[in-house]
């Protein structure tokens, strides 16, 4: 026992914010216990979210590739055939290399897996499986789960989640993708390139709400080249599963004469809601926002002492590494030590091919504020690597302050647009401005030297256009 409790800390939830926060708990000294009700840990994100989404996406990239792109490189294939059964089998092997070394991860750094569903029966308190557990500190990392729209159930066969959409036994003659944000663009990408004629139906006039206005429009114009259809400004006001085929009925998002079509499969992606149910917070009183969230203060403390939640349970971005951004901080200071997550500098990346990825301000928000910025701007058809890549699709966007030309954002279309935002993201963390990045020696040919040209650009001074 650690004083009168029987540890220093229980994390109910293994995803990436309770995980990531057990262990770094455990690295800082105290004896910490995990609880999760799931057969393997990871959460969401590695069982059913970014860790299988991404392995289908490399896949069904492959398969596209093989078929429709390696003609112009001079290399000529036979017939290009689909394994989906292995395809399938290969990312849960992803998925069980990452939920396994998890569990390594908690064996090296002394972290108990409590299995099971937890519940706080008093402060201080879980009960695992009838039986009662107490620690000085209990953090919710519970995370989230998908939702759905009134009248539209979600069967897991016909009309899916994104869980029913990783796992597919045969690719669909047609989807219909309810919701054009991250999930529903990365899975309908994968479902279309390997053969499925995919519609998205958005109930905005745009795609991926909260990335940069620019970047949305051409992202849509590339996909919109890869085959993708897109119902902007519409929603689906039903989707009858009676007959052989769901029958999708979709009007103007003002109201309006309904159409009606037929799809194989509908994904049902407009949102995910956090998870609190069955978790006694009701009974305690602990405060939840009008969203279900639980709320809490800068220190992730709810208004129950030694309670604290973190991750997709409370505000702001559903991403795996802003969870683990704040399992870290809140370990960090009940350790006594300032833990602390920048929020103005988290990047978000949808992983389609080519990629999206954004961090720091958009331009919208800038003029709604009055800031006064400047834009550097450059093309991946003027970089050289990305002509090699056969590539070009898309451009780095970079916001910098008028005054000062501090950074204030980054947004990026194109090929590994989620790897080359870590290099701004860095220079925002430092407070970098964009001369900065510009005189930075980058590599040749790389792709990013598109990033070191649009920095150049914002001072209208790039070499290469
Ligand atoms: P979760 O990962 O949801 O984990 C919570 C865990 O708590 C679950 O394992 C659950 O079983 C457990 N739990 C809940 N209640 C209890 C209880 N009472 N007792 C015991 N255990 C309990 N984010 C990215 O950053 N990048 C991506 O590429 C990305 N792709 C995604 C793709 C899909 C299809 C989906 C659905 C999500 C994706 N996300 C992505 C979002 C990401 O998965 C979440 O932001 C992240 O998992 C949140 O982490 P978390 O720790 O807060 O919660």
């Amino acid at each position: 026992a650690v004083g009168d409790t029987d540890y220093d800390v229980i994390v109910i939830g293994a995803g990436p914010g309770g995980y990531v926060c057990a262990i770094r708990a455990a690295q800082l000294g105290m004896k910490v216990a995990c609880v999760e009700k799931r057969a393997t840990l990871g959460g969401t994100c590695l069982n059913i979210g970014c860790i299988p989404s991404k392995a289908l996406l490399q896949s069904s990239e492959s398969f596209h590739e093989a078929k429709h792109g390696m003609a112009d490189h001079g290399i000529v294939l036979g017939e290009v055939k689909l394994d989906l059964a292995r395809m399938h089998a290969r990312k849960q092997e992803v998925v069980a290399a990452n939920t396994k070394g998890v569990e390594f991860l908690f064996k090296k750094n002394n972290v108990t897996w409590l299995k099971g569903a937890g519940r706080i029966t008093a402060p201080h308190t879980v009960e695992v499986d009838g039986k009662s557990v107490t620690a000085k500190h209990v953090i919710i990392a519970t995370g989230s789960d998908s939702t759905s729209l009134p009248g539209i159930e979600i069967d897991e066969k016909r009309v899916v989640s994104s869980t029913g959409a990783l796992e597919l036994d045969a690719v669909p003659e047609t989807m219909i993708v309810i919701g054009g944000g991250v999930i529903g663009l990365e899975l309908g990408s994968v479902w279309s390139r390997l053969g499925a004629k995919v519609t998205v139906v958005e109930f905005l006039d745009r795609l991926v709400p909260g990335i940069d206005g620019e970047v949305a429009k051409s992202f849509q114009r590339v996909l919109g080249k890869q085959g993708l259809q897109f119902k902007l400004g519409h929603k689906v006001t039903k989707v009858d599963t009676a007959g052989e085929k769901a029958r999708v009925t979709i009007e103007k998002a003002a109201g309006g004469n309904a159409e009606t079509v037929d799809a194989d499969i509908v994904l049902v992606a407009v949102g995910r809601r956090p998870v609190t149910d069955g978790l006694g917070l009701q009974e305690l009183g602990v405060e939840l926002s009008k969203r279900g969230q639980v709320v809490v203060d800068k220190h992730y403390r709810t208004n129950v002492a030694g309670l604290y939640a973190i991750g997709d349970v409370i505000d702001g971005p559903m991403l795996a590494h802003k969870a683990e951004d704040e399992g870290v901080a809140l370990a960090e200071m009940l350790a006594g030590q300032a833990g602390h997550v920048n929020y103005g500098v988290i990047p978000a990346v949808v992983y389609t091919w080519p990629e999206v990825a954004g961090v720091g301000r958009i331009e919208e928000d800038l003029k709604a504020d009055g800031v006064e910025y400047v834009v550097g701007k450059f093309p991946f058809s003027a970089n050289g690597r990305a002509r090699a890549m056969n590539a070009t699709d898309g451009f780095v966007k970079i916001l910098a302050d008028k005054k000062t030309d501090r950074l204030l954002g980054a947004h990026i279309l194109g090929p590994d647009a989620g790897t080359l935002i870590a290099e701004l993201a860095t220079a925002m963390e430092f407070g970098a401005s964009a001369e900065d990045v510009a005189r930075i020696c980058h590599a040749h040919p790389t792709l990013s030297e598109a990033v070191k040209e649009a920095a150049l650009d914002a001072d209208k001074r790039a070499l290469h256009i």
